[in-house]
Protein backbone atom coordinates (compact mmCIF):
# COMPACT_ATOMS: atom_id res chain seq x y z
CA UNK A 1 0.00 0.00 0.00
CA UNK A 2 2.89 2.47 0.61
CA UNK A 3 3.78 2.14 -3.09
CA UNK A 4 0.36 2.73 -4.34
CA UNK A 5 0.43 5.79 -1.50
CA UNK A 6 3.38 7.26 -3.19
CA UNK A 7 1.97 6.92 -6.98
CA UNK A 8 -1.26 8.93 -5.70
CA UNK A 9 0.51 11.51 -4.34
CA UNK A 10 2.84 11.75 -7.26
CA UNK A 11 -0.69 11.30 -9.24
CA UNK A 12 -1.98 14.48 -7.16
CA UNK A 13 0.91 16.85 -7.79
CA UNK A 14 0.92 16.05 -11.71
CA UNK A 15 -2.87 16.82 -12.33
CA UNK A 16 -2.58 20.26 -10.18
CA UNK A 17 -1.12 21.39 -13.06
CA UNK A 18 -2.50 22.60 -15.63
CA UNK A 19 -1.51 21.08 -19.28
CA UNK A 20 -4.21 21.71 -22.02
CA UNK A 21 -2.78 20.67 -25.48
CA UNK A 22 -0.47 22.83 -26.53
CA UNK A 23 0.33 24.68 -22.98
CA UNK A 24 2.31 21.36 -21.40
CA UNK A 25 5.46 23.76 -20.71
CA UNK A 26 4.95 23.65 -16.76
CA UNK A 27 4.04 20.00 -16.34
CA UNK A 28 7.02 19.30 -18.39
CA UNK A 29 9.36 21.72 -15.71
CA UNK A 30 8.14 19.17 -13.39
CA UNK A 31 8.76 15.90 -14.91
CA UNK A 32 12.40 16.94 -16.00
CA UNK A 33 12.74 17.62 -12.32
CA UNK A 34 10.89 14.18 -11.02
CA UNK A 35 13.61 12.15 -13.82
CA UNK A 36 16.64 13.97 -12.78
CA UNK A 37 15.61 13.07 -9.20
CA UNK A 38 15.65 9.47 -10.96
CA UNK A 39 19.00 10.41 -12.24
CA UNK A 40 18.00 10.68 -15.92
CA UNK A 41 18.36 13.34 -18.22
CA UNK A 42 15.71 14.70 -20.23
CA UNK A 43 15.18 17.00 -23.48
CA UNK A 44 12.52 17.98 -25.69
CA UNK A 45 12.12 17.20 -29.48
CA UNK A 46 11.19 19.48 -31.87
CA UNK A 47 7.37 18.45 -32.34
CA UNK A 48 5.63 21.21 -30.50
CA UNK A 49 6.73 23.71 -33.74
CA UNK A 50 3.56 21.89 -35.60
CA UNK A 51 1.42 23.27 -33.43
CA UNK A 52 3.19 26.80 -31.98
CA UNK A 53 2.85 24.93 -29.03
CA UNK A 54 5.44 25.91 -25.74
CA UNK A 55 7.70 22.66 -26.03
CA UNK A 56 7.91 19.48 -27.97
CA UNK A 57 7.86 15.72 -26.55
CA UNK A 58 9.59 14.95 -23.34
CA UNK A 59 12.50 12.20 -23.97
CA UNK A 60 14.13 10.41 -21.55
CA UNK A 61 16.45 7.15 -21.47
CA UNK A 62 18.11 4.62 -19.38
CA UNK A 63 20.60 3.75 -21.01
CA UNK A 64 20.83 -0.71 -21.91
CA UNK A 65 22.17 -2.55 -18.73
CA UNK A 66 23.36 -5.57 -21.17
CA UNK A 67 23.68 -5.59 -24.72
CA UNK A 68 21.29 -6.98 -27.76
CA UNK A 69 18.04 -7.27 -25.19
CA UNK A 70 15.19 -5.47 -27.14
CA UNK A 71 14.83 -1.48 -26.64
CA UNK A 72 11.69 -0.67 -25.22
CA UNK A 73 9.30 2.61 -25.02
CA UNK A 74 7.39 3.52 -22.33
CA UNK A 75 4.73 6.74 -23.35
CA UNK A 76 1.77 8.28 -21.87
CA UNK A 77 0.68 12.20 -22.77
CA UNK A 78 1.40 15.22 -20.75
CA UNK A 79 -1.99 16.85 -22.20
CA UNK A 80 -5.02 16.57 -20.98
CA UNK A 81 -8.54 17.61 -22.06
CA UNK A 82 -10.76 20.75 -21.23
CA UNK A 83 -12.11 21.82 -18.61
CA UNK A 84 -9.26 21.11 -17.14
CA UNK A 85 -7.87 23.84 -15.40
CA UNK A 86 -7.09 24.15 -11.64
CA UNK A 87 -8.41 20.82 -10.71
CA UNK A 88 -8.76 19.67 -7.25
CA UNK A 89 -8.06 16.00 -6.82
CA UNK A 90 -10.21 14.80 -4.02
CA UNK A 91 -9.89 11.46 -2.40
CA UNK A 92 -12.33 8.97 -0.97
CA UNK A 93 -10.94 5.77 -0.09
CA UNK A 94 -9.37 4.42 -3.04
CA UNK A 95 -10.52 6.40 -5.44
CA UNK A 96 -9.59 10.34 -6.38
CA UNK A 97 -12.20 12.30 -8.43
CA UNK A 98 -11.83 15.80 -9.84
CA UNK A 99 -14.25 18.51 -7.37
CA UNK A 100 -16.63 17.81 -10.33
CA UNK A 101 -16.07 21.18 -12.63
CA UNK A 102 -13.26 19.72 -14.46
CA UNK A 103 -12.06 16.39 -15.70
CA UNK A 104 -9.32 14.81 -13.09
CA UNK A 105 -6.77 14.50 -16.31
CA UNK A 106 -5.83 10.77 -14.85
CA UNK A 107 -6.19 10.70 -19.12
CA UNK A 108 -3.25 10.38 -19.07
CA UNK A 109 -1.55 11.90 -15.69
CA UNK A 110 -2.36 8.20 -14.42
CA UNK A 111 0.23 6.86 -16.91
CA UNK A 112 2.43 9.48 -16.15
CA UNK A 113 2.90 8.34 -12.65
CA UNK A 114 2.87 5.04 -13.50
CA UNK A 115 5.87 5.71 -16.00
CA UNK A 116 7.97 7.50 -13.36
CA UNK A 117 7.24 4.74 -10.58
CA UNK A 118 8.58 2.11 -13.08
CA UNK A 119 11.88 4.16 -14.11
CA UNK A 120 12.67 4.81 -10.09
CA UNK A 121 12.39 1.01 -9.81
CA UNK A 122 14.48 0.08 -12.95
CA UNK A 123 17.11 2.23 -12.16
CA UNK A 124 17.42 1.20 -8.46
CA UNK A 125 16.70 -2.47 -8.68
CA UNK A 126 18.52 -2.59 -11.90
CA UNK A 127 17.42 -5.69 -13.95
CA UNK A 128 19.26 -6.29 -17.58
CA UNK A 129 17.39 -4.46 -19.95
CA UNK A 130 18.07 -2.88 -23.32
CA UNK A 131 17.97 0.97 -24.16
CA UNK A 132 14.09 1.76 -22.30
CA UNK A 133 13.00 5.06 -23.93
CA UNK A 134 10.65 7.58 -21.70
CA UNK A 135 8.44 9.27 -24.25
CA UNK A 136 6.07 12.06 -22.82
CA UNK A 137 4.36 13.35 -25.78
CA UNK A 138 2.32 16.80 -26.23
CA UNK A 139 -1.07 17.56 -27.85
CA UNK A 140 -2.19 13.69 -28.08
CA UNK A 141 -5.75 15.08 -27.39
CA UNK A 142 -5.63 17.46 -30.58
CA UNK A 143 -5.03 14.84 -33.11
CA UNK A 144 -1.95 12.85 -31.64
CA UNK A 145 -0.04 15.56 -33.06
CA UNK A 146 2.78 15.02 -30.22
CA UNK A 147 3.40 11.36 -31.76
CA UNK A 148 2.85 12.33 -35.26
CA UNK A 149 6.15 14.79 -35.64
CA UNK A 150 8.55 12.44 -33.80
CA UNK A 151 11.65 12.19 -35.84
CA UNK A 152 11.32 8.64 -35.89
CA UNK A 153 14.75 7.73 -37.34
CA UNK A 154 16.43 9.65 -34.48
CA UNK A 155 16.02 6.39 -32.03
CA UNK A 156 14.80 2.77 -32.16
CA UNK A 157 12.27 1.16 -30.39
CA UNK A 158 11.39 -2.90 -30.71
CA UNK A 159 8.10 -2.14 -28.99
CA UNK A 160 6.55 0.52 -27.20
CA UNK A 161 4.06 0.30 -23.96
CA UNK A 162 1.56 3.33 -24.15
CA UNK A 163 -0.06 3.76 -20.67
CA UNK A 164 -3.20 5.54 -21.49
CA UNK A 165 -5.92 2.82 -21.26
CA UNK A 166 -8.81 2.08 -17.96
CA UNK A 167 -9.38 0.26 -15.03
CA UNK A 168 -9.43 -3.12 -15.99
CA UNK A 169 -6.46 -5.32 -16.49
CA UNK A 170 -7.21 -5.65 -20.56
CA UNK A 171 -4.88 -4.56 -22.93
CA UNK A 172 -5.95 -2.48 -25.90
CA UNK A 173 -4.10 -4.38 -29.69
CA UNK A 174 -6.30 -2.68 -31.61
CA UNK A 175 -7.56 0.77 -32.38
CA UNK A 176 -9.88 1.87 -35.39
CA UNK A 177 -8.97 4.00 -38.86
CA UNK A 178 -10.76 7.65 -38.43
CA UNK A 179 -11.41 9.86 -41.78
CA UNK A 180 -11.69 13.86 -40.43
CA UNK A 181 -14.18 15.08 -43.65
CA UNK A 182 -14.97 18.78 -43.86
CA UNK A 183 -17.83 19.87 -46.40
CA UNK A 184 -17.59 23.81 -47.31
CA UNK A 185 -21.68 24.57 -49.02
CA UNK A 186 -21.71 27.26 -50.82
CA UNK A 187 -25.15 28.37 -51.54
CA UNK A 188 -26.32 32.25 -52.51
CA UNK A 189 -27.19 34.84 -50.39
CA UNK A 190 -30.30 36.74 -50.64
CA UNK A 191 -32.93 39.10 -48.24
CA UNK A 192 -34.44 36.27 -46.91
CA UNK A 193 -38.33 38.81 -46.60
CA UNK A 194 -37.70 40.54 -49.58
CA UNK A 195 -36.33 38.14 -52.52
CA UNK A 196 -35.77 34.36 -50.85
CA UNK A 197 -36.47 32.64 -53.97
CA UNK A 198 -32.78 34.77 -55.36
CA UNK A 199 -31.09 32.86 -52.81
CA UNK A 200 -29.80 29.36 -52.28
CA UNK A 201 -29.80 28.23 -48.40
CA UNK A 202 -26.48 26.46 -47.72
CA UNK A 203 -27.26 25.60 -44.35
CA UNK A 204 -31.14 24.02 -46.38
CA UNK A 205 -28.68 22.06 -47.78
CA UNK A 206 -26.53 20.87 -44.96
CA UNK A 207 -29.73 19.71 -43.19
CA UNK A 208 -31.41 17.70 -45.88
CA UNK A 209 -27.82 16.04 -46.59
CA UNK A 210 -27.23 15.19 -42.58
CA UNK A 211 -31.01 14.33 -42.44
CA UNK A 212 -30.37 11.54 -45.14
CA UNK A 213 -27.05 9.72 -43.17
CA UNK A 214 -26.56 7.05 -41.82
CA UNK A 215 -24.40 7.97 -38.39
CA UNK A 216 -23.75 6.79 -35.01
CA UNK A 217 -22.60 2.98 -34.54
CA UNK A 218 -23.25 1.59 -38.00
CA UNK A 219 -21.96 -1.62 -37.24
CA UNK A 220 -19.48 -3.30 -34.46
CA UNK A 221 -16.83 -2.21 -36.26
CA UNK A 222 -17.66 0.76 -37.64
CA UNK A 223 -18.48 4.64 -36.21
CA UNK A 224 -19.61 8.07 -38.01
CA UNK A 225 -20.58 11.34 -36.56
CA UNK A 226 -21.36 14.79 -37.45
CA UNK A 227 -19.60 17.23 -34.75
CA UNK A 228 -20.33 20.89 -35.60
CA UNK A 229 -21.79 22.56 -38.24
CA UNK A 230 -21.72 26.17 -38.22
CA UNK A 231 -22.74 28.89 -41.00
CA UNK A 232 -25.20 31.46 -41.33
CA UNK A 233 -24.52 35.85 -41.18
CA UNK A 234 -27.95 36.82 -40.08
CA UNK A 235 -31.50 35.66 -39.22
CA UNK A 236 -32.92 38.46 -42.67
CA UNK A 237 -30.16 36.44 -45.05
CA UNK A 238 -30.66 33.51 -46.94
CA UNK A 239 -27.26 31.68 -45.80
CA UNK A 240 -24.61 31.56 -48.55
CA UNK A 241 -22.49 28.89 -47.04
CA UNK A 242 -22.17 26.50 -43.80
CA UNK A 243 -19.26 23.98 -43.03
CA UNK A 244 -19.98 20.95 -41.66
CA UNK A 245 -17.37 18.85 -39.68
CA UNK A 246 -17.53 15.08 -39.54
CA UNK A 247 -15.80 11.95 -39.17
CA UNK A 248 -15.55 8.01 -39.46
CA UNK A 249 -14.06 5.80 -37.67
CA UNK A 250 -13.56 1.93 -38.47
CA UNK A 251 -11.57 -1.04 -38.08
CA UNK A 252 -12.12 -2.23 -41.52
CA UNK A 253 -10.74 0.04 -44.49
CA UNK A 254 -13.23 -1.25 -47.09
CA UNK A 255 -15.91 -0.12 -44.56
CA UNK A 256 -14.60 3.09 -43.84
CA UNK A 257 -13.44 4.18 -47.16
CA UNK A 258 -17.88 2.88 -47.80
CA UNK A 259 -18.99 5.15 -45.06
CA UNK A 260 -17.34 7.91 -46.15
CA UNK A 261 -18.72 7.71 -49.68
CA UNK A 262 -21.70 7.11 -48.06
CA UNK A 263 -21.78 10.80 -46.27
CA UNK A 264 -20.10 12.45 -49.09
CA UNK A 265 -23.08 11.34 -51.22
CA UNK A 266 -25.64 12.53 -49.41
CA UNK A 267 -24.05 16.02 -49.61
CA UNK A 268 -23.58 15.56 -53.48
CA UNK A 269 -27.34 14.80 -53.61
CA UNK A 270 -28.37 17.41 -51.28
CA UNK A 271 -26.47 20.07 -52.98
CA UNK A 272 -27.54 19.01 -56.39
CA UNK A 273 -31.55 19.24 -55.02
CA UNK A 274 -30.92 22.83 -54.32
CA UNK A 275 -28.44 24.19 -56.32
CA UNK A 276 -25.13 24.84 -53.88
CA UNK A 277 -21.63 24.14 -54.98
CA UNK A 278 -19.75 21.15 -52.55
CA UNK A 279 -16.21 21.28 -51.08
CA UNK A 280 -15.01 17.96 -49.58
CA UNK A 281 -11.68 17.68 -47.27
CA UNK A 282 -11.08 14.20 -46.57
CA UNK A 283 -8.24 13.22 -44.46
CA UNK A 284 -6.96 9.82 -42.75
CA UNK A 285 -6.40 11.08 -38.94
CA UNK A 286 -4.57 8.45 -38.21
CA UNK A 287 -4.38 3.97 -39.01
CA UNK A 288 -5.88 1.16 -37.56
CA UNK A 289 -3.94 -1.59 -35.78
CA UNK A 290 -5.11 -4.59 -34.71
CA UNK A 291 -1.93 -7.06 -33.13
CA UNK A 292 -3.12 -10.86 -32.86
CA UNK A 293 -3.03 -12.70 -30.00
CA UNK A 294 0.25 -14.66 -30.53
CA UNK A 295 2.15 -11.43 -31.44
CA UNK A 296 5.44 -12.27 -29.38
CA UNK A 297 4.97 -8.29 -27.18
CA UNK A 298 0.60 -9.57 -26.65
CA UNK A 299 1.79 -12.88 -26.08
CA UNK A 300 4.36 -11.45 -23.04
CA UNK A 301 1.75 -8.96 -21.52
CA UNK A 302 -0.89 -11.32 -21.58
CA UNK A 303 1.63 -14.07 -19.68
CA UNK A 304 2.46 -11.57 -16.66
CA UNK A 305 -0.97 -10.70 -16.08
CA UNK A 306 -1.91 -13.63 -15.92
CA UNK A 307 0.78 -14.80 -13.97
CA UNK A 308 -0.13 -11.46 -11.74
CA UNK A 309 -3.64 -13.06 -10.92
CA UNK A 310 -5.74 -10.84 -13.16
CA UNK A 311 -7.86 -11.39 -15.52
CA UNK A 312 -6.25 -10.82 -18.95
CA UNK A 313 -8.14 -10.11 -22.31
CA UNK A 314 -7.47 -8.38 -25.34
CA UNK A 315 -9.93 -5.43 -26.82
CA UNK A 316 -10.27 -3.21 -29.43
CA UNK A 317 -10.45 0.48 -28.80
CA UNK A 318 -13.02 2.66 -30.23
CA UNK A 319 -10.99 5.87 -29.84
CA UNK A 320 -7.20 6.78 -31.68
CA UNK A 321 -4.66 7.26 -29.43
CA UNK A 322 -0.58 7.87 -29.93
CA UNK A 323 -0.10 4.09 -30.22
CA UNK A 324 -2.24 4.15 -33.44
CA UNK A 325 0.96 6.49 -34.59
CA UNK A 326 3.54 4.17 -33.48
CA UNK A 327 2.05 0.79 -34.88
CA UNK A 328 1.80 3.15 -38.03
CA UNK A 329 5.82 3.65 -38.07
CA UNK A 330 6.75 0.09 -37.07
CA UNK A 331 7.08 0.26 -33.64
CA UNK A 332 4.19 -2.35 -32.25
CA UNK A 333 2.35 -1.01 -29.40
CA UNK A 334 0.09 -1.70 -27.31
CA UNK A 335 -2.28 0.08 -24.97
CA UNK A 336 -2.11 -0.63 -20.71
CA UNK A 337 -4.13 -0.10 -18.16
CA UNK A 338 -3.63 2.61 -15.62
CA UNK A 339 -6.51 2.54 -13.06
CA UNK A 340 -8.57 5.49 -14.73
CA UNK A 341 -12.17 5.93 -15.43
CA UNK A 342 -14.90 8.32 -17.26
CA UNK A 343 -11.80 9.70 -18.81
CA UNK A 344 -12.92 12.98 -20.53
CA UNK A 345 -16.03 13.54 -17.99
CA UNK A 346 -16.45 15.49 -15.23
CA UNK A 347 -16.99 12.27 -13.23
CA UNK A 348 -13.31 10.94 -14.15
CA UNK A 349 -11.74 8.53 -11.46
CA UNK A 350 -8.54 7.27 -10.98
CA UNK A 351 -8.82 3.52 -8.48
CA UNK A 352 -5.21 3.85 -6.45
CA UNK A 353 -5.28 0.38 -5.72
CA UNK A 354 -5.56 -0.22 -9.97
CA UNK A 355 -2.89 2.20 -10.32
CA UNK A 356 -0.62 0.81 -8.40
CA UNK A 357 -1.46 -2.72 -9.69
CA UNK A 358 -0.85 -1.52 -13.82
CA UNK A 359 2.57 -0.03 -11.89
CA UNK A 360 3.58 -3.66 -10.65
CA UNK A 361 2.22 -5.18 -14.35
CA UNK A 362 4.65 -2.71 -16.58
CA UNK A 363 7.02 -3.90 -14.64
CA UNK A 364 7.06 -7.16 -14.81
CA UNK A 365 6.48 -6.55 -18.73
CA UNK A 366 9.35 -4.79 -19.40
CA UNK A 367 11.73 -7.29 -16.91
CA UNK A 368 9.97 -10.78 -18.65
CA UNK A 369 10.38 -8.84 -22.38
CA UNK A 370 13.85 -9.21 -21.77
CA UNK A 371 14.08 -12.80 -21.51
ZN1 LIG B 1 -5.34 9.58 -23.26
Amino acid sequence: MFRAQAIADEFCELVRIDSLSGQELKLAMLLIERLRDIGLAAHFDEAGKSIDGQIGNLWATIPASAEALPSIMLNAHMDTVKPGSRIHPLREGNLISSSGDTVLGADDKAGLAIILAVARKLVEEKPSHGDIHILFTIAEEIGLTGAKNIDYDSFHADCALVLDGGQDHGIYTAAPSAIHMTYTLNGKAAHSGVSPEKGISAIQAAAIAIADMDLGRIDERTTANVGIISGGQARNIVPPSCTVEAEARSHDMDKLNAQVAHMRSCMEAACQELGAKLEVEETEAYHAFDLPDDHPLVAVVLEVARDLGHDAETLRGGGGSDANIFNERGIPAVIMPTGAADAHTLDETLDITRDAESDEYLYEVIVRLQQ
